[in-house]
């Protein structure tokens, strides 16, 4: 049976067949900024497995600014609603979905936190999932280190320090 989601207004409908494994809770600027929450908990599915039911002339689209490097960072919403939705461009071989946008159980859940170095002080983790901040994550990733005094950009593009 598919796992189905939709937006807060419905008109924005979609299912997947199977979520994959790895399922990220990421506390960076933009994905608190695009959930208006505290971080946004990601299940992503294969293109191939996922299919949008209703209200692709709906789905809005923001690229925010550059930070480091291309692609840009997108956001997908519902443009009755203002709902975060789903967004597959044709070049993507991977989509990611909101976790809170499903109606029932994508039969996941998340295994890491990550971009932990951006969260407000006063968004205190209190699971045991392990937590990447940004040098971690790149270490994680792509087995590579930065600089030691490499200065990560918020959302706004203002150099933060790590
Ligand atoms: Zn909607
Ligand atoms: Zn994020």
């Amino acid at each position: 049976m598919p796992i189905t989601g939709s937006c807060l207004c419905g008109s924005v409908q979609f299912e997947i067949d199977r979520a994959q494994a790895s399922s990220e809770i990421c506390h960076c600027v933009r994905c608190q900024k695009k959930s208006g929450a505290t971080a946004l908990t990601m299940i992503t599915a294969k293109a191939s497995e996922y299919r949008l039911n209703k209200g692709a002339d709906q789905i809005r689209k923001y690229s925010a600014p550059i930070l480091n490097n291309p692609p840009a960072y997108k956001s997908y919403f519902c443009g009755s609603c203002g709902s975060p939705v789903p967004g597959l461009e044709p070049s993507q071989d991977f989509v990611e979905i909101p976790a809170g946008l499903f109606d029932n159980d994508p039969g996941v859940q998340p295994d890491k936190h990550i971009f932990v170095d951006f969260m407000p002080t006063w968004n205190v983790i209190r699971d045991n999932l392990p937590q990447f901040d940004l040098r971690k994550l790149i270490k994680h990733r792509f087995g590579s280190e930065l600089p030691s005094n490499y200065a990560a950009k918020a959302h706004d593009g203002l150099p933060r320090k790590i």
